[in-house]
């Protein structure tokens, strides 16, 4: 299957098996918004909790909070998203679609990537168990060529968007001969830029209103509440504040299902820091927000860094964690050094001292700012299409299964609980172990269709544990527990459930190997 295809299928199984929905389908959609199922909450707020407390409950030095989405639109001015929050379009005249311009350079630049690595594969063919990676990149001419070829068009990208040279982007379309996917032509218009911030009015008499944005990250609801937090918290620098929750952004093109979305959910943390320090930090954060992802088990090989050539306008260091999605390597994370911009901002246009005394060193200064931010829902999609897998069965019966292997802490329903025939008392006692073990985990109970099937469908929402009641249980109080991996299954007594679920589901043990 090829990644394109496993891509087509995993959006087709997130919506047949409730997990996500295109939003207002009965409309016939609304572009680049979804809505998530009954499955597709539980894992959202399941990858929330996970980030939440590996922030505020293991560090004693961070706390959260819930800012509103409205806010004061000076606060835009002042973060520089009224002036610079822009991305550059363009259109193909013949097909009349349009793109981010800067977007379909950095394509073209992962298509010369695919080149050098297939170039790598058929060498690794040639030269079977002698075949040294590092040498063959480092002399082959063709990857050199590719190599410099990639380097040089990134290099040129970087330096138009640092400069705002528009035309300089469009000329570096046109020397790439870069074609519209549709129309197969190069007739494009001149590149323009683009505000990102959806814009509304508040107030009842429209002559009276102002107005107001949708905010397109929250980070800024925390640097207005960094006062607030520091003084009622009584909280020492380095402190870090966290907060979760919905952003907007009117994104060019919408691709990518759940990538790009126009109204999407962010996980951000702001660490504040004395001036000169924010380097040490930065690192930490690099370092710890990797770990995060890691420690979830889908493969350390499919995450890796990427410093960013061209620093926003708040930001004096910054890496992405990308992560090897169905159509490549792509952002899921970004880790900033915003030095102390925004709190500076903000104190000059507010008129508002945001200074921060440090009593170790009798200094009053305004922190400088080490930021972690992740989009909740490329998250999901992160670890649907990790989790993703069509096998063939040897075990109960033949056949192929399609199984979700999330990681259990994340996975919707944790157990299923399976008479295994809907009579004979089988359904009361099943009833009796759920009664006991929903308290403590999401469990969801069926009773229709042979169990193979039941399998099947609970391997198809990636459920960690299947409990099979049988007759037997009603001697020896004892069942069969199955396996979503490995499909394994054994008879354990019915008290020790909570023991063997727990060992895999608890909070406590994924957080304890993150080790802070
Ligand atoms: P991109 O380069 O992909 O547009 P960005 O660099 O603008 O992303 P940030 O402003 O750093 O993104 O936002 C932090 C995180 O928020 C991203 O790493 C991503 O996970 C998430 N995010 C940003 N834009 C979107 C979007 N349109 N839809 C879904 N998630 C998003």
């Amino acid at each position: 299957m090829t990644q394109e295809e496993l891509f087509k299928k995993l959006i087709a199984h997130s919506k047949e098996y409730g997990y996500i929905f295109l939003s207002s389908e009965i409309y016939d959609g609304l572009g680049a918004v979804y809505d998530y199922g009954q499955y597709g909450v539980e894992l959202k707020n399941n990858i929330k909790r996970y980030w939440w407390d590996s922030m505020v409950k293991l560090h004693e030095n961070i706390v959260g909070i819930d800012s509103a989405i409205f806010m004061h639109p000076r606060i835009w001015e002042a973060s520089g998203h009224v002036g610079a929050f822009n991305d550059p379009l363009i259109d193909n005249k013949d097909s009349k679609k349009r793109y981010r311009a800067d977007v379909l350079v950095e394509d073209h630049i992962a298509k010369i990537e695919e080149k050098i690595e297939k170039e790598v594969a058929k060498g690794r063919k040639k030269f079977g168990d002698a075949f040294d990676e590092a040498q063959f990149r480092a002399t082959n001419p063709n990857v050199l060529c590719q190599v410099e070829k990639a380097e040089t068009i990134r290099k040129h990208l970087a330096e138009t968007l640092t400069d705002n040279n528009l035309d300089g982007l469009k000329q570096l379309i046109l020397d790439c001969e870069i074609v519209c996917p549709i129309s197969g032509t190069r007739n494009w218009t001149d590149v323009r830029q683009f505000n990102l911030m959806f814009s509304t009015q508040m107030g009842s008499v429209s002559t009276d209103a102002s107005q107001i944005y949708l905010r397109p990250e929250t980070a800024q609801g925390i640097f207005v509440n960094f006062l607030n937090v520091q003084k009622t918290g009584r909280m020492k620098v380095p402190f870090g504040i966290t907060q979760i929750g919905k952003a907007f952004r009117n994104e060019i093109v919408a691709r990518q299902f759940i990538f790009r979305m126009r109204e999407f959910e962010q996980m951000e943390m702001q660490f504040f820091v004395r001036p000169g320090e924010e380097m040490k930090w930065y690192e930490y954060w690099k370092d710890a927000r990797m770990r995060w992802h890691k420690s979830l088990g889908l493969g350390d090989d499919k995450y890796r860094f990427r410093n960013h050539d061209k620093l926003a306008h708040y930001a004096n260091a910054a890496a992405d964690i990308e992560f090897n999605f169905p159509f490549g390597f792509k952002e899921v994370e970004g880790i900033h050094s915003r030095t102390d911009f925004d709190l500076s901002n903000h104190q000059k246009f507010s008129g508002k001292r945001l200074q921060y005394f440090d009593p170790e060193t009798s200094e009053s200064y305004v922190p400088y700012v080490v930021e972690t931010s992740i989009g909740v829902d490329r998250m999901v999609l992160l670890i649907l299409s990790a989790a993703y897998a069509e096998e063939k069965v040897q075990k109960e019966g033949e056949g192929e299964r399609v199984v979700l292997r999330i990681p259990s802490i994340l996975a919707p329903v944790k157990l299923a609980v399976l008479p295994l025939v809907k009579k004979d008392g089988l359904p009361e006692k099943a009833h009796i172990i759920m009664n006991n073990l929903k308290f403590d985990f999401n469990c969801q109970y069926d009773e229709k269709d042979s169990i193979g099937k039941r399998y099947r469908r609970q391997d198809a929402i990636g459920t960690p544990f299947c409990i099979t009641i049988d007759h037997q249980t009603l001697h020896d109080d004892m069942v069969t527990i199955r396996y979503r991996d490995n499909m394994r299954q054994e008879r354990v007594a019915i008290s020790s459930l909570p023991e063997i679920i727990n060992e895999k589901v608890s909070m406590r043990s994924w957080l304890q190997q993150l080790g802070n």
